[in-house]
Formats: C-alpha cells, structure tokens, sequence
C-alpha cells in the first residue's frame, strides 16, 4: 500500500465513526503488544496469525446487551438469546461499516467475529471447546476497555460484562490505548458469577469451558451431533420420528435458522455481575436474590477468599494477571 493513497486519521476521529454507526464502547489496542502477550501462550492466537500485513490495530467495539432479558432470571429464556443476537447482528453490521469507511481512507482492514473459530483446530470432539481466532475479552482488555472477572468475563465500567464484542484489524498508525492496572472485579468476596451460574463452571479466576458450553451454547454443534445420534440409535422407525419431533430438534432448527442458542447462551453470569453503572438502575431489584445459590458454592467462595486473604493467588490468576489487573482491599485481597 503506498502512502499517498493514505488519507490521515487519528485514533479519535476512529472512535468518533465507530461511535456514530452505532457501537457503544470502542477501544484501539496495539496488534505488536497482543503478539507478544498471547492469552496462552501455549495456544497463541495473534493477530499476525490472521493476517501479517494488516494487524497493526486492533480496534475494540462492544455493544451492549439489552437490560430487559438481562432481568428475565432463567438462564435458558430463549427470548434473552434472540435479543442478545440481534445486539451482535447489529455489532457485525457496524464492524463492516467502519472496514469500509477505513479503506476508503486507503487502510486495508479485517473483522474478527465472536462466532468464528479456527475450523483447522476442530478435532472431532463436539464437546470439546472452541475458541475464536483471538480472544476477543483479551482484545478488549488490551484496548483499554475493561479487565477480567472471577470467571474470565469482561468487565466494562459502563455495562459491567453485559456487552458484545467485535474486532476490526488494521494497520493504521494512530495512538493504541494501554490495558487499566486495577482489576474492575470484586473477586470471590462478590462471587455472584459463581453463586449463579447453573453449570457451576466458574473457578477461581477461571472457568471451565466446555462445562460452560452446555449453557452458554445449548443448541450448538455438540448438542447437534448428540440428538442427530440419539435419532439414528432410536429402535424403531417411528421412535426415530418421534424424536425429530421433539422441542429439542424444534429450538436446534431455529438456532440453527438465527444462531441464538448456539453464539448467543447463558450469560446468567453476566447479568448478576454487579460491575458496571447500569447495575444498581436497571438491574439489582431484578436480580439481587440467586435462585442457583447454594451452601457448597458459598463454602467454596469462603475457601477462596481466606486463600487470597493468606496471599495464596492461584495459579489461573498469576498467568491473567494482565488483563484481570491487580486485585484491591475493595475486594477482599491485596495481592
Ligand atoms: S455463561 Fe452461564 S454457564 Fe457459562 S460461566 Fe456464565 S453463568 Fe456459567
Ligand atoms: S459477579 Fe462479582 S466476582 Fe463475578 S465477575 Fe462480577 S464482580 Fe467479579
């Protein structure tokens, strides 16, 4: 690409396009920092992997979750998954618009959807998980946007984590934003993430994914793969019918049809979270009270919080710790 096709812009004038189209929160994270701190560098997922000649940016943008199926308290309401994709149909559709605006400006750009996993990687296990080709919560976090929870979701200070994410990759030269230093998270002395979660996948400073997926992608390829084999093992040919006919072949149809129960899931533990200023309007006479909460999660919130309190940081924090940030007194812990 040569220079003098190159109309200049500033990471502001980004921001502002990116805001005016419609997303809500927009963060400019620098592509080389992201290739030198991969989430697990045992599975590095840069953003040279994606592209080498257009990853300088990674531009950050989040749309937030609508509040009202945020206050339906049932994790699987299939009305909070088709909302929640229609959030993300609206976040894609303005990724692509500012791919346009930027190269119409004379900068090359790529999005990376939340929905999009590496098909090269898929090992013929549906259970097993997949992630996207770069973790989009660290790309935020990288961009200024918020840190990590408890479970590993993003946190926002403006809608805590009930946010979407997308990301634009680009190789324009305008000022990256810097990750925040102190953790948004209150830590296990809140622990509303794991009282509520219904798969009891949240650890500590961790989450146990494919535990997570049964919730968080209920009519996703795993749940696919294991009714088609249920049809195919039934005794009788009528038994087989009588399964396709079921509500479960009826919600894998209609996620299949729009993608929510397979994108969009659980996101009890977002709802819950505390975090954010939409919380204590809109949100906490709703959902104050865990229907999920019990007295062997209570036990092992208490566990980890006199663990912190004796300076016993697991070992999930210590590799996040980045872009869970340092933990403060607010939270119980001073590391
Ligand atoms: S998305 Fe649902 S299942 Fe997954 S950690 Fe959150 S509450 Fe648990
Ligand atoms: S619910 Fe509490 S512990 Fe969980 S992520 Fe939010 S602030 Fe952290």
């Amino acid at each position: 690409m040569v220079g003098i096709f190159r109309q200049p812009v500033t990471a502001d004038d980004i921001k502002a396009r990116a805001r005016e189209l419609g997303a809500d929160l927009v963060g400019i994270a620098d592509g080389e920092a992201m290739d030198r701190h991969p989430p697990d560098p045992a599975d590095p997922r840069r953003p040279s992997d994606v592209t080498d000649l257009d990853a300088g940016r990674v531009i950050v943008l989040a749309k937030r979750l609508s509040n009202g199926v945020a206050r339906i308290p049932h994790w699987g309401d299939r009305t909070k998954f088709y909302n929640d994709e229609l959030a993300l149909s609206t976040l894609e559709e303005v990724s692509l618009e500012l791919v346009f605006w930027l190269e119409e400006l004379g900068y090359p750009a790529v999005i990376v959807p939340p929905t999009h996993v590496d098909p090269w990687r898929y090992d013929d296990d549906p259970a097993q998980h997949q992630s996207t080709l770069l973790s989009l919560p660290h790309a935020a976090v990288e961009a200024g946007l918020g840190t990590l929870g408890l479970n590993r979701q993003l946190l926002t200070p403006e809608f805590g984590p009930r946010v979407i994410l997308t990301a634009v990759m680009c190789s324009v030269d305008v000022e990256p934003d810097r990750p925040r230093a102190d953790a948004l998270c209150l830590g296990p002395s809140c622990g509303r993430c794991l009282s509520a979660c219904p798969a009891d996948a949240v650890r500590h400073w961790d989450r146990d994914w494919e535990a997570c997926d049964t919730h968080r992608s209920p009519y996703g390829f795993a749940k696919l793969t294991e009714h088609i084999a249920t049809v195919m093992e039934a005794p009788t040919a009528q038994a087989k019918k009588d399964l396709l006919r079921t509500e479960t072949f009826f919600n894998l149809w209609q996620s299949i049809l729009r993608g929510s129960g397979v994108i969009t899931g659980c996101r009890r533990c977002a709802d819950v979270c505390p975090v954010g200023d939409d919380y204590a309007g809109m949100l906490r006479d709703a959902l104050d009270v865990i229907a999920e909460d019990d007295e062997a999660k209570r036990l092992r919130l208490a566990d980890m919080v006199r663990a912190e309190a004796d300076g016993a940081l697991p070992a999930g924090y210590d590799a996040q710790r980045r872009w869970i940030g340092e933990l403060s007194a607010a939270g119980g812990v001073v590391s």
